[in-house]
């Protein structure tokens, strides 16, 4: 076996896949056709899971020097400011990343690249994969160089990170069915003054159409989103010249360019592959799912499915589970992607569409709607639940199991555990406990009872155990997220609830460690 997994694509999803399985002591080849690191910025919104996880992986502190934090976001109708959406405070106490951070698809890229390296592993760039046959056992590559040498590998895995046109998806048979969407995008990097407010995300909705004004690092740097205008839809030459004049049309004199670093246009397709696997085949981020780009919402979901097969495959590359774990990849993460689908299009329907009913919608009642809704604290907060995908959750997934007599309230088996600071000694001070947790094993979380007697449970060297204990401080904390005492939660490594309970018992742990995750223990 020339490698245990085969990384197909260093687009941010396989970067991030590929840090996740090396740093677990897997073999690791990841290839990528183009001759080295993408310079364009396309995604930019970073949402507070990812955040999350790039501080497991410790890059969080790089991203956040070079990013820009936006706080908030402002709705304005033909000009007027209807709403500010608080991204900050909704967020305070969910995350310690209460915010989006503006930070480019070509930034995250190289700062995942730069820790993939750190631990030994480059990128083999100019490596197509143009074959795929699955054997016993393995699966059968052939690769491509641009001189049209090939070579044949074999790899235990392949992780098709391949983006939008994946050659893993094709050359297993998998199809891809949704549409192009009629509409053509339009994103500029552009130094621009106007009404917007400074270092805050800009939503400007028109009669026909809408313009996104994302804060980008220095001066009156903007990343500015819109549509093509109709009559320049068919063109592919289309500059940023040729948009400026329908920008200025709605804008006004309110709004002032100076010079664009990077122009580009893109029809956005809405897409979900049929299977997320083909046996030793898995398809993630662009390969497996496409949809428009409202709401920062498609790098991010392509990290997250890359946290989410990890440290499975991690535990059967190792001979540590059984192959069977790796079919809730797919039972967790379709149903993600899907409802990531049917949100992002409807949303997206409103915000584009040509009628003049829809930019009624748009500029009167949505504008309004909106206004009413981030008024309110609580819809504040589900907001930011959803648009920085730490309310994204499992609880269906054959993974996921609460226990009887946990209350309906409290967190349940596939949540995100939540973020929580507590004392873990009676004597000590408040700690954050995502630090404590360690994404390379499980952490047990036991609440407001005894710790199991040693050498009970320890799975196999997989688990760590974290009690804490009955403490002022702690009850205020944990009656905040309505986690009753005593309780327990055993934390998967990608930081969802694997099992719950009120009342510790060592025999569930270890049944539901055997029967679920399919640990050799
Ligand atoms: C112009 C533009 C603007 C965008 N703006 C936004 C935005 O504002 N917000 C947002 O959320 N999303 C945006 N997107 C989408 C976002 O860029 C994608 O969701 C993200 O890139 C997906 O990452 P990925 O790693 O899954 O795939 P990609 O980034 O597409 O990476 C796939 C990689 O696989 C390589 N590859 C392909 N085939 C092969 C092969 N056979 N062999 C070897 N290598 C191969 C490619 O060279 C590429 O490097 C935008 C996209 C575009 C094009």
């Amino acid at each position: 076996m020339d490698t245990d997994v085969l990384v197909v694509g260093a687009g941010p999803t396989g970067l991030m896949l590929a840090n996740q399985l090396v740093r677990r002591g897997v073999r690791v080849l990841i290839i990528d056709r183009h001759a080295g690191p993408s310079l364009q910025t396309r995604a930019l919104g970073v949402q507070a899971r990812t955040m999350e996880i790039y501080s497991k992986l410790g890059i969080v502190d790089r991203a956040l020097d070079l990013g820009k934090r936006a706080t908030g976001a402002n709705i304005w109708a033909q000009g007027r400011k209807m709403a500010r959406v608080p991204l900050g405070e909704a967020g305070q106490g969910a995350t310690p990343y209460p915010f989006i951070l503006i930070l480019g698809q070509d930034d995250n890229e190289r700062i995942m690249g730069d820790k993939l390296r750190d631990l030994g592993v480059s990128v083999q760039w100019n490596t197509e994969l143009v074959g795929l046959e699955q054997e016993p056992g393995a699966v059968a590559v052939a690769l491509q160089r641009p001189d049209g040498t090939n070579r044949k590998i074999h790899a235990g895995w392949v992780a098709g990170c391949d983006g939008a046109r994946s050659s893993v998806r094709e050359l297993s048979g998998i199809t891809f069915p949704g549409a192009p969407y009629e509409h053509v995008f339009f994103v500029a990097d552009a130094e621009a003054t106007g009404s917007m407010v400074q270092d805050e995300v800009n939503v400007y909705l028109w009669q026909e159409g809408f313009h996104l004004l994302f804060p980008m690092r220095g001066k009156d740097h903007w990343r500015i989103v819109g549509i093509v205008p109709p009559t320049l839809r068919d063109r592919d030459d289309v500059t940023f010249e040729a948009v400026i004049p329908s920008l200025r049309k709605e804008a006004g004199a309110g709004l002032s360019f100076k010079t664009c670093t990077w122009f580009s246009t893109y029809r956005i397709h809405h897409r979900s592959a049929s299977h997320f696997r083909d046996r030793r085949c898995f398809l993630l981020g662009d390969a497996a799912h496409i949809h428009s780009p409202v709401g920062a919402q498609g790098m991010n979901t392509g990290l997250q499915d890359a946290y989410n097969l990890a440290w499975k495959l991690a535990l059967v590359v190792k001979d540590r589970a059984q192959a069977a774990l790796l079919d809730s990849y797919e039972e967790e993460r379709v149903p993600v992607a899907r409802r990531l689908l049917n949100t992002t299009d409807r949303a997206f329907r409103l915000v584009v569409s040509d009628s003049r009913l829809a930019g009624l919608l748009r500029t009167k009642i949505l504008a309004r709607i909106a206004a009413f809704a981030m008024s309110r604290e609580r819809i504040q907060r589900v907001a930011f639940r959803i648009v920085s995908q730490i309310g994204i959750h499992y609880r269906k997934s054959s993974l996921s199991k609460s226990l009887e007599g946990l209350p309906e309230s409290a967190p349940r088996g596939g949540d995100r555990f939540p973020w929580l600071r507590l004392k873990f000694r009676a004597d000590g001070s408040v700690e954050d406990l995502f630090q404590k947790l360690d994404d390379t094993q499980f952490d047990l979380i036991v609440i407001g009872q005894p710790s199991p007697p040693e050498g009970t449970l320890n799975l196999g060297g997989l688990l760590r155990i974290h009690v804490i204990p009955v403490d002022p401080i702690n009850d205020v904390e944990l009656a905040r997220i309505q986690i009753p005492q005593p309780s327990f939660y055993l934390v998967r490594p990608d930081g969802h609830v694997g099992l719950c309970g009120v009342r510790l018992e060592a025999a569930a742990v270890e049944r539901y460690v055997s029967e679920r995750l399919r640990l050799a223990i």
